[in-house]
């Protein structure tokens, strides 16, 4: 019997079917607002692997999962503008309605790339608003809520078991965890909405009592676990950052409306982390599945990183990890497959199958050790268990690891023309005519199949999407992989270094410009493709094979701009470098005067568009000046590549673009350097995308936050600003 953590008892409980054969499980499900990022998915996947378990065990699992399509999905947040999409679909004149059912669609078809099974139901809040108000009204005759203004809220003081799921007791805690956004309507800064009158122009209320409103974001789940599983039922999942308010709320409305307990264990999946800290839209730092799968990994990779670390710890999230556990999967599939071929004959012992199997279930139902069940599954594969059997156990563990092991049959079989082609070749090998045997292996492979000689067969396959991704180029997932070439002496003159993430014809003119600008100078031009999707890569990987001076590093998803530059930097060669960004054309010679200013020694930073500041807090771009600066504009900077050694790299803690190069210039301002604009050198500035495609409020918040990182570093520097320096 399956052994969960429970949040509320806090220890390990059983799981005890209240109706003797069926499993009540409830999941709180998406936002459908916006994509569920990977993080949300692991969420499902832990209940997933709990469902699982229990049907192993032949246990019938009702499992309902919510779609919160109001509420939480408040109006403010479709107004702010804040997400570009759905700012796109209230300009294309889509309804919240509209926008609810397109992610929800594509919410789904995520949960199927990662071989979620279906929950029976997934009820919508907005068409449970009816026993939302049930509920509500109810609460209000038992004196647990109240009303003012159209607004109820529930009373926390009235509710004694309030706490009891998270802990947050004290009132200061609460104060702490709600942060409130002080309610003068409520009699306590505890107490929480159930229901909030609509201000004028809303679209989405509905008709109350209290006069039209829409419901809080906690009454949706005991609504609709209640309907739906009853009022009692065995397991509530959601992940830990459920626990409060969310799931503290929905205990105090489900248990003041039916006067008792309602969930026997709740269960709590801990965080996808990446950069160390939690996985979400808000922080940045979020990948949704279309991002892993833009790369050739299949979404099971993802599921497979999951069972490596138990639902109740943290995983911190990198592509470096996601790519090992790619390759992990492959060969797992590999091992299928050749087994399935080899097992043709050899009989089968039922004792060893039992054994493994009560091995696998003993893990499994000790609070979902999926990462001891892993374990186990690579040590029955390198066992001399024989081929049939471990097939038969493997197919037993993967009703529950969920890694669809049993689709390498059909998704490795070749067509009859190939397999005609393998047994020529094992008439060549016979006569050991190797040579012919070998073309036809590479005509196989150029042709996109896998040959591979095992003792006593040889084994054929189509290669993985990605394998074949693996063969194009070399990619890097972190700066850390990027060799430094920082230590090796000048190979050119000159550099023009690049970052580039998508928008091709931006990248197409700004590198033709510079090559064509170049002329026969001895050069390089070093780009680093920062996770390009929209076919800039391949691009660039064409005029690279096409240009010798062209020389590309492959990043394979987008990563920080400080990251981004410091590759770059890492990898010029030449004696000048010359950033550009890809919103700038170079319209002359910009070389020759670049070349010549940074002659003078005093001289760090040379480039067109300079910016003054008096006070540190107030940059002005230099109009049109040329002369002394306090710093160098991104859109083209330009240094000798040995002051790197003093000087230092760009910092990586600036994941955006902006006020990143007030940073750096001051790093060659801290060295005794000058920082000198020459307005007149002949650039065209274009659109610059990654400012113009984000709302507005995105990029202020982005901005205050790397002015903020300058400021912490350079706030008590006035000392290095032109305007306090004795001219020279
Ligand atoms: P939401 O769509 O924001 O309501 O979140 C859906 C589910 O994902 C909830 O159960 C959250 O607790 C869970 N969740 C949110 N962020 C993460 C994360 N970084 N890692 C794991 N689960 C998360
Ligand atoms: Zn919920």
């Amino acid at each position: 019997m399956l052994r969960l953590y429970n949040t509320l008892s806090k220890k390990i409980d059983l799981v005890r079917p209240i109706e003797p054969g069926v499993v009540k499980m409830y999941t709180c499900g998406p936002t459908v607002y916006r994509d569920a990022h990977i993080g949300n998915l692991r969420s499902y996947l832990m209940a997933d692997w709990i469902r699982r378990t229990l049907e192993l065990s032949g246990l019938n699992v009702v499992h309902i999962k919510n779609i919160t399509d109001v509420g939480h999905m408040r109006q403010e947040v479709l107004e702010q503008g804040g997400d570009k999409v759905i700012a796109a679909a209230i300009a294309e004149g889509k309804t919240p309605a509209q926008i609810a059912q397109f992610y929800t669609d594509r919410f789904l078809t995520d949960e199927q790339k990662l071989n979620i099974t279906a929950a029976q139901e997934f009820p919508k809040a907005t068409d449970h608003v009816p026993e939302m108000l049930e509920i509500t009204e109810r609460l209000v005759q038992r004196g647990l809520a109240y009303e003012v203004g159209g607004n109820v809220y529930f009373e926390v003081g009235k509710f004694s078991d309030y706490g009891k799921l998270s802990g947050n007791i004290a009132e200061g805690d609460l104060l702490e965890a709600v942060r409130v956004e002080a309610d003068p309507l409520k009699r306590d800064p505890r107490d929480f909405t159930l229901w909030k009158a609509a201000e004028a122009g809303r679209e989405l209320k509905w008709p109350s009592v209290w006069g039209e409103g829409f419901p809080g974001w906690h009454i949706e789940c005991s609504a609709m676990s209640i309907k739906y599983l009853g009022t009692r039922f065995d397991i509530h999942t959601g992940g830990v950052d459920n626990i409060f308010p969310h799931h503290e709320g929905e205990i105090a409305q489900s248990e003041g409306y039916t006067g008792e307990s309602v969930v026997n264990i709740w269960t709590h999946g801990q965080h996808l982390l990446a950069d160390g800290v939690k996985m979400a839209k808000s922080m940045g730092n979020s990948f949704i599945l279309s991002d892993i799968e833009a790369q050739g990994i299949h979404p099971l990779a993802f599921r497979y990183l999951c069972l490596t670390a138990q639902y109740d710890r943290r995983l911190n999230f990198t592509f470096t990890s996601l790519k090992a556990a790619q390759r992990a999967l492959l060969r797992l599939r590999n091992m299928v497959w050749q087994w399935g071929i080899l097992a043709h004959g050899s009989t089968s012992d039922a004792e060893v199958v039992a054994g493994w199997q009560g091995r696998f279930v003993s893990l499994i139902e000790d609070n979902l050790d999926l990462p001891g069940a892993l374990a186990l599954t690579w040590e029955l594969a390198h066992s001399d268990v024989n081929p049939a059997d471990k097939l038969e156990i493997l197919a037993y563990f993967d009703k529950v690891l969920g890694l669809d092991l049993d689709s390498v049959v059909e998704d490795y079989t070749v067509p009859s023309n190939v397999a005609d082609d393998i047994s020529h070749r094992s008439k060549h090998r016979g006569r050991k005519d190797y040579a012919r045997a070998d073309s036809i292996r590479e005509s196989l492979s150029d042709s996109g199949f896998v040959v591979q000689d095992g003792g006593v067969a040889t084994f054929v396959r189509p290669k993985t999407e990605w394998e074949m991704r693996q063969e194009r180029w070399h990619t890097y997932s972190s700066e850390v992989e990027v060799p430094s070439l920082l230590e090796e002496s000048d190979s050119v003159d000159l550099t023009v270094g690049i970052v580039a993430c998508n928008y091709l014809g931006d990248v197409q003119r700004c590198v033709l410009s510079a090559l064509n600008w170049l002329g026969d100078r001895d050069a390089e031009v070093v780009v680093v493709d920062n996770g390009s999707n929209d076919g800039t890569d391949e691009w660039l990987e064409q005029a690279s094979e096409d240009n010798d001076r062209l020389r590309v590093v492959h990043v394979d998803h987008p990563l920080g701009e400080g990251s981004a530059k410091r590759i770059l930097l890492k990898q010029c060669l030449g004696r000048t470098v010359v950033m550009l960004d890809t919103s700038v054309e170079v319209t002359g010679d910009i070389f020759g005067p670049i070349e010549q200013a940074l002659e003078d020694d005093t001289i760090g930073v040379m480039g067109p568009f300079g910016l003054r500041t008096t006070d540190l807090h107030h940059f002005h771009d230099g109009e049109g000046e040329s002369g002394d600066m306090d710093a160098m504009q991104a859109y083209c900077f330009a240094f000798r590549r040995a002051r790197l050694s003093d000087v230092g790299l760009p910092r990586q803690t600036f994941r955006f673009y902006r006020n990143l190069d007030l940073d750096f210039s001051f790093q060659f301002k801290a060295q005794g350097y000058r920082i000198v604009a020459d307005h007149n050198l002949p650039v065209g500035q274009h659109e610059h995308r990654v400012w113009s495609e984000l709302g507005e409020a995105e990029r202020d918040e982005l901005s205050r936050k790397n002015y903020g990182r300058f400021l912490e570093r350079w706030g008590d520097r006035a000392d290095l600003l032109t305007c306090n320096r004795e001219q020279n």
